[in-house]
């Protein structure tokens, strides 16, 4: 009998975890993969080392207030054990045919950048500016209500209840056709990739909390982002509790109509595991999933109402020679092959990707193991890989699958190569991950790269609390949270204060 199970080892189900284990709870967490983390696990080719789903995080920089929060708790439930490199300024590129800018941190060398590259757009840009603030707010107070009890939910929706309607019935396009200078606008819209979906469908609030958290500054986590599960379990496991490789959870036990633990599958038997409380961090439609169809009639009637976001196809490139020689930085680059910073990638056979984007991880890390690389994102409509999305995980791929993938390795690698003739000799590796990849490895539905499309419907869904309508079912991840690991990270934070209401101090701290 355990005091929690978390199911899911990423950074949602760590946070919860770790953050329970400092108030002594013995904590399960059980996770399918034969490797924990999530999407912050690594993976090895050769001497090469990739990662899968972190470029840069928010909010860890020694800074005091909420720009420093999220390292302050990684802090307290590791004992120091993360540390973060700036990934410098600037420390993301915006690039257009004919428009090339740095993205600086603090907020002001960002402004003053901007005003300095558009002067006749001052009016245009002090507004961005104001709205995204407010529009952080609001999310904040979004993402609180999602861990309150219903009841005080409720009465905050009474409260700010125009405002936040205001904000999240407004999309990033409807904000950026505000802004008349088309240049401008790509600027500030052009990283919607960060939480995957595009401006017409984005809402504003989104892009506001996503990209005006790096204005703290983006970091990268010293050794790769293996480190945030080596540090997260160990307070666990001191603590008593265990994190449990390959055990996936087939159903989440319900008795007297409150959930009392976990059947699994684990070195070929099925077992069951128990606990008072269960916390499920593998989105809300796996959840549902698990749980007896007869239960939670009207939760599962708000979840079907939600559908999955786009996808990525990643290209990982490992180099030989010194590439920071031949342009590559720490910064990330925002490559859009057009005017069109919207549009979606769907047809990837057919046509080269309208933006890319690309992360240069080992120059980083200071601590990074290997060889030079690349990470080469590119958002895609997962449908392009509909007749095989559904494959039960470890099921063959079949020879159109491997030859489509093929493919559009080659083309990548070519768009890539185009975009940075200097980078090319140097290329001596190259793999490709397409939305089935994510699907296998951590069973996103359709392999949708930041779980349930990021919408007004989703903001204002009642389907994705913390608490749901089980007793002893809380749900915590980025279909909560939004995307992002200090997000998700966070989603777990309160999924653990759901139980243990003394958490809530590190929320605030
Ligand atoms: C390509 C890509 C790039 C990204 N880049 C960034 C970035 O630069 N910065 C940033 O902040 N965020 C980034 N993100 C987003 C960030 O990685 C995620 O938002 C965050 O890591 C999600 O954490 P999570 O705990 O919610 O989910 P996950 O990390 O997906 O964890 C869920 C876990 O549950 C496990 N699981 C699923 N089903 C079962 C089951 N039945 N039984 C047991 N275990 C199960 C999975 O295997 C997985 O380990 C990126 C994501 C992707 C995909």
């Amino acid at each position: 009998m355990w005091d929690v199970i978390v199911v899911g080892s990423g950074i949602s189900g760590l946070t919860a975890a770790a953050a329970l284990a400092r108030r002594g709870r013995r904590v399960l967490v059980l996770e399918q993969h034969t490797i924990p983390g999530g999407l912050t696990q690594t993976f090895r080719r050769q001497d090469w080392v990739f990662a899968t789903g972190v470029h840069y995080v928010t909010d860890v920089g020694d800074e005091p207030g909420p720009a420093g929060g999220f390292g302050r708790l990684l802090s307290w439930m590791t004992d120091g054990a993360l540390q973060f490199a700036s990934c410098g300024n600037p420390y993301d590129i915006v690039r257009q045919p004919g428009l090339e800018f740095g993205i600086q941190h603090p907020q002001s060398a960002y402004r003053a950048a901007l005003l300095a590259r558009f002067p006749d757009q001052h009016a245009a840009i002090e507004r961005w500016f104001a709205d995204v603030a407010a529009a952080r707010h609001a999310a904040f107070t979004l993402l609180a209500a999602r861990g309150m009890p219903e009841w005080l939910a409720r009465g905050l929706r009474w409260w700010r209840g125009a405002e936040l309607q205001q904000w999240t019935g407004r999309t990033l396009a409807q904000r950026l056709a505000e802004v008349d200078d088309a240049r401008l606008r790509a600027v500030l819209g052009a990283r919607w990739g960060n939480y995957g979906a595009p401006p017409e469908v984005a809402p504003f609030v989104e892009h506001a909390l996503v990209t005006g958290a790096y204005d703290h500054g983006a970091y990268y986590p010293i050794g790769g982002p293996a480190r945030f599960a080596e540090a997260l379990r160990a307070p666990v496991e001191r603590a008593g509790g265990e994190l449990r490789l390959g055990a996936d959870v087939r159903e989440i036990v319900v008795h007297g109509g409150r959930a009392r633990g976990v059947r699994i599958l684990h070195d070929g038997r099925e077992q069951v595991e128990r606990a008072g409380h269960v916390i499920s961090t593998i989105g809300v439609g796996n959840t549902l999933a698990r749980l007896d169809a007869a239960l939670a009639a009207d939760w599962r009637a708000a979840a079907a109402r939600l559908r999955p976001g786009l996808a990525m196809v990643v290209l990982y490139l490992g180099f030989e020679g010194d590439i920071a020689g031949a342009g590559a930085s720490a910064a990330n680059v925002w490559l859009y092959e057009s005017d069109d910073i919207g549009a979606v990638w769907s047809a990837p056979a057919d046509d080269d990707a309208p933006g890319l984007f690309v992360s240069f991880p080992s120059l980083k890390d200071p601590a990074h193991e290997g060889p030079p690389t690349a990470e080469v994102l590119a958002v895609c409509d997962a449908r392009a890989f509909e007749p095989w999305l559904h494959a039960a995980p470890g099921e063959p791929r079949p020879e159109e699958y491997l030859a489509l993938k093929a493919w559009i390795e080659q083309r990548l690698l070519a768009q890539f190569e185009r975009n940075f003739p200097a980078l090319a000799p140097m290329v001596r590796f190259h793999e490709l991950s397409t939305p089935l990849t994510q699907a296998s490895f951590v069973r996103t539905p359709d392999g949708a790269t930041y779980g349930i499309e990021m919408s007004a419907e989703r903001l204002a869904s009642p389907a994705l609390n913390v608490r749901t309508p089980v007793p002893g079912l809380l749900l915590a991840g980025q279909d909560v949270s939004g995307a992002g690991v200090e997000a998700s990270s966070m989603s777990g934070l309160m999924a653990a204060a759901a139980i243990e209401p003394a958490l809530l101090r590190q929320l605030r701290a």
